[in-house]
């Protein structure tokens, strides 16, 4: 054991959540520091009594004051522990794709890899990578170089921005690594389906790779219906819907360029224009005027932003889900599909379960679920965080 390091001492019985293996320390659960800690750095973690934890890495500008790395209390945090911590991920993406039907996926999901604040996203020759957390900064240069030594040929790019990264008082660093320029959007294969991802100005890192099973089921199960895909993005299942022969999809989603994007996807696939319509819209208020138009549907997609950003937005969060299931379930025909979603990782499935029941008793229909859905095996849930499994869906048949 490396002796030298700085020590974090817990306070008096806070050490449970460490030892059931979640890895935030939070400030109001620390004791004490012994030693000079700057951001980043590698800290030992003790209980109460002294016992040795594991390895974190400090975060001084955070209410998450501190990240475990390790558990191992004889680990030692170097490149080396990198480089093995990726291999691992890798080989679990090998196991999942055949790169001729998809060759767009999360390579590294931050905790549930056990690297707490990096993610990295894989598009076709792209890499995409976030580095959220102050550990995740410090060790910037060795993941990268790690990942360039596993995919030399690529292109990498960088998109540190957004909440996290902000709360650990670090800058946001947006841009090309390296001398070779990229060509964005980039086009990625998904269930050999083609998409254009635009890791500039996209969301997150430019795509929601967690969908791609649930866009696949979708697929599967809408031939000749008339689908309305809310919340749409950039058409990932509007896509999937056209090409497993639906009859019709209409894409809604308040974001211009998102839709720009989704027209260019259903042409990269050379689906039928005819058969697709766009609607620069609200979905509260596309759905009220659908509702007083009368305009019917066979199946409804839902797949909302994050509604509830922490626990205390729980209850207002319930409200826009309920809202919207009501409203979808009314525009239904009889023997309809929902496909309805919650990306909330404080939203546990037996409550988002019980607003979609609201939902139904409200719009007076029979409603049963056929699926429970989740996000993609490239975002692993981490058994330690229940928030992990922040994606959750029903399939509900409404009669
Ligand atoms: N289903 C998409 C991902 C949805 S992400 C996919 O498969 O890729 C959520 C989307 O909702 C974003 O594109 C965002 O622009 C849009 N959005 C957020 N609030 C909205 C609102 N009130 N009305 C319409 N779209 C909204």
């Amino acid at each position: 054991m490396n002796t030298s390091l700085p020590e974090l001492i817990l306070k008096h019985g806070r050490e449970d959540s460490v030892i059931r293996r979640h890895p935030w320390i939070f400030s109001g659960a620390i004791h004490r520091v012994e030693g000079t800690l700057a951001a980043g750095d590698t800290v030992r973690v003790r209980d109460a009594q002294g016992r040795p934890l594991g390895l974190a890495a400090w975060s001084p500008a955070s209410q998450i004051r501190a990240r475990m790395w390790t558990f191992d209390v004889d680990a030692v945090i170097d490149d080396d522990f990198f480089r093995r911590r990726i291999v691992v991920a890798a080989a679990l993406r090998a196991t999942l794709f055949d790169e001729t039907e998809t060759n767009a996926y999360r390579l590294l999901a931050s905790e549930a890899d056990l690297l707490p604040g990096v993610i990295v996203d894989r598009y076709a020759d792209v890499i995409v990578c976030q580095f959220l957390s102050a550990g995740a900064e410090r060790w910037r240069e060795t993941i990268l170089q790690a990942l360039h030594e596993r995919f030399p040929s690529s292109i990498f790019y960088e998109r540190s921005d957004g909440e996290a990264r902000e709360k650990e008082g670090l800058p946001v660093r947006v841009g090309v690594i390296g001398d070779q320029e990229p060509d964005f959007p980039c086009t990625v294969r998904e269930n050999r389906l083609l998409f254009a991802v635009d890791p500039e100005t996209g969301h997150k890192t430019g795509f929601y790779l967690d969908q791609r099973e649930n866009r696949a089921l979708l697929g599967r199960s809408v031939r000749d219906a008339e689908v309305l895909n809310c919340f749409s993005y950039t058409g990932g299942f509007a896509v999937h819907a056209l090409a497993g022969g639906a009859a019709h999809v209409t894409d809604v989603d308040v974001s211009a360029e998102a839709l720009r994007l989704a027209r260019r996807n259903i042409e990269l696939n050379a689906l039928d224009h005819a058969r697709y319509t766009q609607q620069a819209a609200d979905v509260f208020h596309y759905l009220r005027r659908c509702r007083d138009e009368g305009k019917q549907f066979d199946a409804i997609v839902l797949d909302p932003p994050k509604f509830a950003a922490s626990k205390s937005q729980v209850d207002k969060a319930a409200r826009g889900y309920k809202d919207i299931n009501l409203l979808a379930m009314k525009l239904l025909r009889p023997g309809g599909l929902l496909f309805t979603f919650s990306c909330s990782g404080h939203m546990p499935l037996p409550l988002f379960q019980k607003i979609v029941a609201d939902a139904a008793l409200d719009a007076r229909r029979d409603a049963r679920v056929l699926h429970v859905m989740t996000q993609a095996g490239d975002h692993p849930i981490a058994l330690p965080i229940p928030e992990s499994w922040y994606l959750k869906g029903l399939v509900c048949r409404v009669e």
